[in-house]
């Protein structure tokens, strides 16, 4: 039976661009024997498009955009497509951050009782909030560095009184985030009070609660891939190694020159720890389909979890991917275990 794979993509935020690319790699990696695929784009904008099938691979970021013979749609008319006995559709989120890996395209998805790959509406909105993902994370009895949160309104109204909480609580250095972003947008490490109000002001841009936490100084990054539902696997670790000063968008997305060592050198002692606190901390967000989870790994061995990603980067050169490459799960496997898990997980709520 061939699968109509939605490829959801594109979308309303920072992270548009990987995105596009992620959807570019998918289509070059299905294999049209098993899958119909049809394109839909969510424009920077936010304007949804449908395209008709692709027969075969996109050749471009530009044809996926579906500049031509796209037909803009009401989000809800995604499901106009019969079913038939020779297809099953299943929608593939390839969409970062918020409006896309928080829990409002699942739900969308969930309403329209279409299977979907990935994590449902609770984990992905759990693990786009840092805040309340740490929270969870400190009920399953995770090692974490100590944070705090602030609202935009109470920093408005006493922002000395946050920023000696900070002082008196969490010291220098802190990185002060947003609390519902990725790709380190929005991202600072601050050693000063002067750095610090810089760090609220561009937090505060982009969320209206923002999280602090103690800075680790010279820990090692390690990260390691989740699949499965609820019996979920371990992929191999891999180490990234920014040559800046901590792991910022543009080291992400524009210089390429952070080391990805994969696997990790590593004992097997402190593999076999992360192992067991990835499962945890997928488990403490009731994750489903995929995670990637990333600790920090300090000189004295010590281990902290950092976040768990419910859509990590997905081109075939993100950690995601090659974490499992280096497992055995070649790239078009990947994304048959994820379809597959996507329509196990929808046959179990029926
Ligand atoms: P992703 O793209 O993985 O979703 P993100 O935007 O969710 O990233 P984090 O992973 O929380 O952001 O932080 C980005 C980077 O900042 C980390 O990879 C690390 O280099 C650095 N960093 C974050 N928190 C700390 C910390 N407490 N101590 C030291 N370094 C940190
Ligand atoms: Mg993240
Ligand atoms: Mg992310
Ligand atoms: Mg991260």
């Amino acid at each position: 039976m061939k699968t109509k794979l939605h490829l959801l993509y594109g979308g309303k935020s920072a992270e548009h661009q990987v995105s596009l690319q992620t959807a570019l790699a998918v289509t070059k990696a299905l294999d049209t024997d098993k899958f119909e695929v049809y394109p839909l784009y969510i424009t920077e904008t936010g304007e949804w498009k449908r395209g008709g099938l692709l027969n075969g691979p996109a050749e471009s970021v530009h044809q996926l955009k579906l500049e031509e013979g796209g037909t803009t749609i009401a989000p809800l008319a995604l499901t106009n497509e019969e079913e038939t006995e020779e297809t099953q559709t299943v929608v593939f989120p390839l969409l970062h951050g918020p409006n896309g890996e928080d829990g409002t395209v699942q739900g969308m998805l969930e309403l329209l009782n279409l299977p979907y790959v990935g994590n449902g509406v609770l984990a992905s909105s759990a693990g786009m909030d840092k805040v309340i993902m740490k929270n969870l994370f400190d009920q399953a009895g995770l090692p974490q560095v100590g944070y705090a949160h602030f609202l935009r309104s109470e920093w408005e109204k006493a922002a000395d009184t946050t920023y000696e909480k900070v002082e008196s609580e969490l010291g220098y250095p802190c990185f002060v985030k947003p609390a519902n972003l990725g790709s380190s947008v929005g991202i600072s490490k601050a050693k000063n009070r002067k750095e610090l109000e810089a760090a609220f002001r561009e937090a505060f841009d982009y969320d209206r609660k923002i999280i602090v936490e103690q800075g680790l100084e010279g820990a090692r990054e390690i990260e390691i891939g989740v699949l499965g539902n609820d019996e979920p696997e371990c992929s191999v670790i891999g180490e990234i190694a920014p040559k800046t000063e901590f792991y910022d968008y543009k080291a992400k997305y524009e210089d390429g020159d952070t080391a990805m060592i994969i696997p990790a050198e590593i004992s097997e002692d402190i593999y076999e720890q992360v192992k067991e606190m990835a499962i945890t901390a997928f488990k403490a967000i009731d994750g489903a389909g995929l995670v990637r989870a990333d600790f920090f790994l300090t000189k004295e061995g010590k281990l902290y979890i950092n976040e768990v990603n419910t859509m990590p980067g997905f081109t075939p050169f993100s950690m995601f991917p090659l974490l499992w490459q280096h497992t055995d799960v070649s790239y078009p496997q990947l994304i048959e275990k994820l379809v597959g898990y996507a329509q196990q997980r929808h046959e179990e709520k029926q």
